[in-house]
């Protein structure tokens, strides 16, 4: 009986058991938006030969099976379980959007940066490129054999004739376009053939437009390094024969020659047939840079900003085939799809603009070091003003450090003078910005035919509006800001949400008539130098004066053919830029960032200081520097006049360490916000307790700060408070963070955000 049992079921087996005994095909999805875990789909048979990993599928979802959308991360064959698995409906795209590499290094972000995955593939893919944007469906018309073999045997219309000839010629299907202009003829008249049954019809996606043409004329300006510039070389290079990764750290002083290692450095990597990556500031994307590199390469792709979705598109797909070489970029372009990377560079390394302020909250400095790893291939930063994160690392061993600690052909560095304000400020004779040292030297300077450039880091007239009778600060409604006076439109304006007002002549609560307008912002000073050399061009660079695509450009071109001999503005003129004939930097106030509440306000300081004074003294005739502070010897600054880095790292480093601040510990920040002060306040104080409670079970020694008001206790109509965590365990701390944030349930109209690493502590 047994026996015959078995046969029977060896001959027809149970449905489950056939089940057991096959392999399935299945796909791994992340949904674009929605859940954060994976699903896994059968691949019908239809779809088993044009399914690659990095492909988006739609694949029906839910009760309701809709059709959403997903990215495939991973393919394999199984054995079947039993769970029933739904079928994928079709594929979107013609190619794989995310190598294999870029699929694991996008699960890396999501879980270091405490996000969906889903939501870093749809930062990651441009969305010119998920939308194929500047690509058009075009049918493509073919004449099948068999069809061919009868045509004899069939009656036609001339036109028809004439169709059925054009196609009898050709080797590859027609684009209909293309058919029907060779045919003299209308589409219509090809859709009758193909109704008739006697045409094959294809949709295809192709370019709407032309390619970018690549201007390819390298000149080979092989300049000869000096030996530190050699030094630097061999460093980064050493690694790659042997594919080792390594991060160099070269710590080089402004005009050491940095930017010249990394061009024979990535000559080195392509005569290897591989691709490079370089990142830099969005800020410092300027023609200069852009003239630098084609100059030298032939094929760059160039990634700003100011991309259409469809040229970023075609840059994305030459990248991707490997027929463009380098990429220079933002932030986003250490995304970029090379196939056979060799190294990436990231110049500027401190800079804070490298970290999103939106989901994924990513440092592109450290996705791409985890990059950088992963492919094998060697990370080079650099910086005159190394972030500690980095120095820190670089003296651990973590990172090799190099040091470039003179300027190319002997040049002197800027001898760099402070103006003690608190002195200046009691001499009756200057009521303006610029005190009369300051005024003195830049008399000096246009009198010698030199170039000045003047910072001052605050936009507008004057930065605020206060009432001297009744104590009051015009103040943004929705944020907690004090609103910049704006000369030109007469307007009040608040810097974080645009909020504006006319300007107010009284005061609005007590009706005082004489209201002041006080501090500094740019246009201020630019009517104050205006007002104090008449007779020589100035010009303001700050977001406010350069609004219009290519007033940059237009800006620095003036600059530098000393049609302008006064350049005042923000940070945006502090970095990068290479003037010879720039003689004097004046720093109008190097305290403006010295006084806010955020643990890195010392090191900032410190490297705008230090950067704005790299400005000068780049050409023969020398340069120097006039900082005008309120406190000439607070470290920072003390530091930066003597272009020491090495003394200020001495003396912060130490303090960050004593409080647990980064670089000796990870640091999560936690935001939330809603339109009820109450609310809000105790939904952060829930979070708080969960945190800590959450904490204490895995045995996570943090420090929790908060829940307390941001220092901006009210942006854009909404109260924000914040928690801060530190802990020297930095996988721990995001585990304990990630666990204690999946089940919150915030009230109505609360947001929370978790920012890791977080730079903008406001
Ligand atoms: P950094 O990037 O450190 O600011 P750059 O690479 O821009 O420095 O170099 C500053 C200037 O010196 C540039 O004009 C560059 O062309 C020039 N330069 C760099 N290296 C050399 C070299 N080895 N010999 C001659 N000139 C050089
Ligand atoms: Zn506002």
């Amino acid at each position: 009986m047994k026996a015959e049992q078995q046969s029977l079921f060896e001959l027809h087996p149970a449905p489950w058991e056939e089940d057991d005994a096959r392999e399935q095909f299945v796909a791994t999805l992340v949904f674009a938006t929605g859940p954060a875990q994976v699903f896994d789909y059968l691949v019908p048979p239809g779809l088993r030969d044009r399914i690659v990993a990095g492909q988006r599928v739609r694949a029906p979802f839910g009760k309701g099976d809709r059709l959403v959308t997903g990215y495939c991360v991973r393919l394999e064959n199984r054995l079947a379980g039993n769970r029933r698995l739904k079928p994928l409906d079709s594929i979107i795209d013609d190619r794989s959007l995310l190598s294999p590499a870029m699929l694991r290094l996008t699960e890396w972000m999501a879980d270091y940066y405490l996000c969906a995955w889903g939501q870093v593939l749809e930062a990651v893919v441009p969305a010119g490129v998920r939308g194929q944007a500047g690509t058009r469906q075009t049918q493509f018309v073919s004449l099948p054999n068999h069809v061919a073999a009868r045509l004899a045997s069939l009656k036609f219309t001339p036109i028809q004739k004439r169709i059925l000839d054009v196609l009898a010629g050709q080797t590859a299907p027609v684009a209909i376009g293309h058919l029907a202009r060779a045919a003299r003829c209308t589409p219509a008249s090809i859709h009758t053939l193909h109704k008739k049954g006697l045409l094959v019809f294809q949709s295809r996606r192709v370019d709407a437009g032309e390619l970018d043409a690549l201007p390819a004329h390298p000149r080979e300006e092989h300049l000869t390094l000096n030996a530190d510039q050699q030094r630097a070389l061999a460093a980064i290079l050493s690694g790659l024969e042997s594919r080792k990764h390594q991060t160099v750290l070269v710590h080089g002083v402004t005009g050491s020659g940095k930017t010249e290692v990394y061009i024979q450095a990535i000559q080195e990597v392509l005569r290897f047939g591989r691709q490079a990556i370089v990142l830099v500031p969005e800020i410092s994307l300027t023609p200069q840079t852009e003239a630098r590199f084609r100059s030298r390469f032939g094929d760059v792709a160039l990634l700003h900003s100011h991309l259409t979705d469809a040229q970023r598109r075609r840059h994305w797909e030459q990248i991707a085939d490997g027929r463009v070489s380098l990429v220079v970029g933002a932030r986003s372009a250490i995304f970029a799809p090379t196939p056979n990377l060799g190294i990436i560079v990231l110049d500027e390394e401190h800079e804070s603009s490298f970290k999103q302020d939106s989901a994924p909250r990513y440092n592109a400095r450290d996705v791409a070091l985890e990059r950088a790893r992963a492919e094998k291939i060697p990370l080079v930063l650099g910086s005159a003003t190394p972030s500690l994160e980095s120095w820190q690392r670089a003296q651990s061993g973590q990172f090799r450090l190099i040091s470039l600690p003179s300027r190319v052909n002997d040049r002197p560095l800027p001898s760099v003078a402070t103006i003690d304000l608190r002195n200046a400020y009691r001499d009756r004779r200057s009521r303006g910005a610029i005190s009369r040292q300051l005024y003195l030297a830049m008399d000096a300077t246009l009198k010698d035919e030199g170039q000045i450039i003047l910072l001052l880091n605050r936009r507008g007239y004057s930065t605020h509006i206060q009432c001297p009778a009744c104590g009051m600060v015009l103040e943004c409604p929705h944020c907690a800001i004090a609103l910049t006076h704006h000369w030109q439109q007469q307007i009040a304006l608040c810097h974080y949400c645009d909020y504006q007002v006319k300007a107010p002549a009284v005061c609005p609560e007590c009706s005082f008539e004489g209201i002041r307008y006080a501090g500094f912002g740019t246009q201020r000073l630019e009517a104050e130098v205006r007002a104090r050399f008449p007779q020589h061009t100035c010009l303001r660079m700050d977001t406010d004066a350069m609004q219009k695509p290519g007033s940059h450009a237009a800006a620095f071109d003036r600059f530098r053919a000393g049609e302008v001999r006064i350049l005042v503005g923000t940070q945006m003129i502090a970095k990068g830029l290479d003037f010879p004939n720039v003689t004097l930097v004046g720093v109008i106030n190097a305290d403006t960032a010295l006084h806010l509440p955020d643990f890195r306000a010392a090191e900032r300081t410190f490297q705008l200081v230090t950067q704005v004074a790299g400005r000068t003294g780049r050409g023969d005739r020398g340069g120097r520097v006039l900082v005008q502070t309120f406190s000439p010897d607070h470290p920072a600054i003390a530091a930066a006049v003597r272009h020491d880095y090495d003394a200020f790292a001495a003396v912060e480093l130490p303090i960050r360490e004593s409080l647990g601040y980064p670089p000796f510990g990870s640091m999560v920040r936690l935001v939330v916000r809603g339109p009820a002060e109450v609310t809000t306040g105790q939904f952060a104080d829930e979070v708080a307790r969960l945190l800590r409670t959450t904490l204490d079970k895995a045995q996570c020694t943090a420090r929790i700060l908060g829940p307390a008001p941001a220092p901006i206790a009210k942006l854009r109509g909404h109260f924000r408070f914040q928690i801060q965590i530190q802990a020297s365990d930095g996988p721990s701390l995001r585990q304990a963070v990630r666990t204690a944030t999946t089940e919150l349930k915030p009230p109505a109209e609360v947001l929370w955000m978790a920012d890791i690493d977080p730079l903008d502590m406001l």
